[in-house]
């Protein structure tokens, strides 16, 4: 039977040339969603636009670079013109760069809060008026802060990202009450390890140690694993709101 839950909605997903994005982007779409894909790599949203366009959905690759906040709010302005304004906000796109803080990686840190910061609330300043009018029409409108599991828990060497998610998290829930207000939901999702190319960024030997030892212990999540819990979220009814959403792999501890 087809699950036609997200049908009428309009998705915007940021970070949504690989990993929890593309998963979720694929996802919103075969639900019924009409969806924007956001992130640099003009080939593979080409690629993932196709995959979903020959499922039978309706996807439109918009290349930009999110944390130069123009060209962001024109990506923003060009998904609602073809698509019509968004209900549905993916707000994905991040990196993580552990290393031990005495190493000084100022380079490190800063890509980290430009992308999993700043751009964060860049993208929230381009839709918020989007989600906004949808919701004083009656309709669903959800923002979705992909967070993460390390924005509660400590893992060493990973402060700055770990800081990052934290401030995405305790955003989340102060916009939950400020747009909660307007019918605006705004959920967190906090994943554990998922399979994805975040890792591959990572240059610290010992933060590349850790997480192959823990892929020979724990089953990792999978792109589709969150993808699946976001469209859930998006379908609920228009009173309810999963505030903050922990998705761990069974065996990972914290
Ligand atoms: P990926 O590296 O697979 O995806 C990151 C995405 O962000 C890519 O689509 C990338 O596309 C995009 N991106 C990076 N920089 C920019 C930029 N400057 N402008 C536009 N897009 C950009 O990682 P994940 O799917 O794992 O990460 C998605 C989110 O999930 C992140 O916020 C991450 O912190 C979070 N998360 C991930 C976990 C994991 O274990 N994987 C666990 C918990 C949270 P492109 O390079 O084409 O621009």
């Amino acid at each position: 039977m087809t699950d036609d839950s997200l049908q009428g909605r309009v998705a915007l997903v940021t970070g949504a040339s690989s990993g929890i994005g593309a998963a979720t982007a694929t996802v919103l779409a075969d639900r019924g969603a009409r969806v924007a894909l956001l992130a640099r790599r003009q080939d593979r949203l080409d690629e993932l636009v196709g995959e979903i366009t020959l499922a039978g959905g309706t996807a439109l690759g918009v290349p930009v670079d999110v944390t130069d906040a123009d060209a962001l709010t024109a990506a923003a302005d060009r998904a609602a013109a073809t698509l019509g304004p968004a209900d549905l906000v993916v707000n994905n796109a991040g990196v993580m760069l552990p290393a031990p803080v005495e190493q000084l990686r100022t380079d490190q840190w800063q890509r980290q809060i430009d992308l999993n910061v700043s751009a964060a609330m860049h993208t929230i300043g381009a839709v918020v008026p989007q989600l906004v009018s949808a919701a004083a029409e009656g309709r669903r409108a959800d923002l979705v802060n992909t967070s993460s599991i390390a924005a509660e828990n400590i893992f060493p060497n990973f402060a700055v990202y770990a800081a990052t998610k934290a401030f995405i998290t305790h955003l989340s829930r102060h916009l939950r009450v400020e747009l909660g207000a307007k019918d605006v939901r705004v959920t967190a999702i906090e994943p554990g390890i998922v399979g994805t190319e975040l890792q591959d960024h990572v240059t610290d030997p010992g933060a590349r140690e850790w997480l192959d030892d823990t892929r020979d212990t724990v089953e990792w999540l999978t792109p589709q694993d969150v993808a699946e819990v976001i469209a859930f979220t998006a379908a609920l009814p228009r009173h309810v709101n999963l505030q903050q959403v922990t998705i761990m792999p069974t065996r990972q501890a914290t």
